[in-house]
């Protein structure tokens, strides 16, 4: 049996999924059931972190996935995101590394800078 806090919503509900059945207790409602089974089986986190700019205001630039990739890539993600280096300008929402890790996600920058 395996627990997590639901973190769709605020409620927080305190979900227990069988690991063998993929069955949900725990939730309020349907969404906690597919987000038990997301956790149990693959679960997914927005990568955010900074990266080294030369020329902007600041020495380094927040980026962050453009989507949601698997927790088991996170740390390959982050050896690449330490390699990155960019010279400003760069604009919100450019991508700084396409289709991260293989994972279909893209590294952006979350401000101009
Ligand atoms: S199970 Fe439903 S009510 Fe409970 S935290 Fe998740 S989304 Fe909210």
């Amino acid at each position: 049996m395996k627990e997590f806090i639901c973190t769709v919503c605020p409620r927080g509900c305190h979900l227990k999924v069988d690991e063998n059945t993929l069955a949900v207790t725990g939730n309020s409602c349907a969404r906690g059931v597919e987000y038990g089974r997301n956790e149990a089986v693959n679960p997914m986190r927005t990568l955010t972190s900074t990266i080294a700019i030369e020329g902007g205001i600041h020495r380094r630039l927040p980026v962050r996935t453009d989507r949601p990739i698997p927790k088991s890539k996170i740390f390959e993600c982050m050896e690449i995101i330490h390699q990155c280096k960019e010279k400003s300008p760069v604009k919100a929402g450019q991508v700084i590394v396409e289709n991260i890790a293989g994972t279909g996600a893209n590294l952006i920058a979350t401000r101009n800078m």
